[in-house]
């Protein structure tokens, strides 16, 4: 099933080219008291909602896909991780360029580490990527997002991958320089997901799947995830042994060769086979 949150916070079901109207089905959601659990609150319900949806589907209102405006398909992250230097090539790209790639940690993805993104830069499709910094190169990344379903610690590897709700097309956006990935990483809408969640039965393997990025129709980036040097279920074990996941967390796996710059005007897309396509468009930031 692809679920969407669009419009002025609507929730849809994709289908056939359309969005179909499912508002109805957060009646099932449970009664936000405060403080509220940890987590996105639909994501962390994803079972029940998805009965009422079911329920609700075949007298559902519905219009094309090409009409609607899609928001992040989670509405409240508790944190997004970063996937550094998780494909060959696009280490060995950012090796032959260090001046741009000026990452202060070098070496393997076991010994770097992951990073965080905050959870404030997330945007979908629809809002766009504001530039900050025009002096500085923000280059796009394009990678496949793991949206986390369920609560996890310690979770062994062989059973990681039941803890995904789904999958969704992510961009890392990123300002080139000498700090930290996190700071470089988190400026408001630099973090898309989009344009919906396939939920993770509707996707036979996630470790097989061609991912594509082009800019103004031209080809830049083009990989199949099977590349990945630490996988999606390895990628999970691996961060909930350092912290818990929650419902809604999202995972940024990783991007291949070819990231590059982008500017104000410039129109990004984005494919995922078995996930769908988006379009991202770039301008610089007001003030
Ligand atoms: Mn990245």
């Amino acid at each position: 099933m692809n679920i969407c949150w669009y419009d002025q916070h609507q929730l849809g079901v994709v289908a056939d080219g359309r969005v179909y109207a499912v508002g109805g089905a957060l009646a099932a959601l449970p009664t936000a008291r405060y403080p509220a659990a940890p987590g996105d609150l639909l994501i962390a319900h994803l079972d029940t909602v998805r009965a009422a949806i079911e329920r609700l589907l075949p007298n559902a209102p519905s219009k094309p896909a090409s009409e609607v405006r899609f928001l992040s398909p989670v509405a409240n992250p508790g944190k997004i991780i970063g996937v550094p230097v998780n494909y060959a090539d696009h280490v060995a790209e950012a090796n032959a360029d260090q001046a741009t790639f000026t990452d202060r940690y070098k070496g393997p993805i076991r010994e770097q580490g992951l990073f965080l993104k905050a959870a404030s830069a997330l945007v979908g499709p629809s809002e766009g990527v504001a530039l900050r910094f025009p002096e500085r190169l923000s280059h796009h990344e394009m990678e496949l997002g793991v949206v986390i379903g369920k609560t996890a610690a310690n979770v062994a590897q062989e059973d990681a991958l039941s803890y995904v709700a789904g999958y969704a097309i992510a961009l890392d956006m990123t300002v080139r320089g000498p700090e930290d990935r996190s700071l470089r990483k988190s400026l408001d809408s630099y973090a898309v997901l989009g344009p919906w969640l396939v939920t993770a039965d509707a996707i036979g393997d996630a470790q097989r799947l061609d991912i594509s990025l082009s800019v103004n129709g031209e080809l830049r980036q083009r990989a199949s995830t099977a590349e990945m040097i630490i996988g999606i279920a390895e990628q999970i074990a691996w961060a909930s042994s350092y912290y818990t996941l929650h419902p809604g967390d999202i995972i940024m796996s990783g991007t291949c060769a070819g990231v590059g710059q982008v500017l104000p005007g410039d129109v990004i897309d984005c494919a995922i086979e078995g996930v769908g396509e988006m379009r991202v468009a770039v301008r610089a930031a007001q003030g």
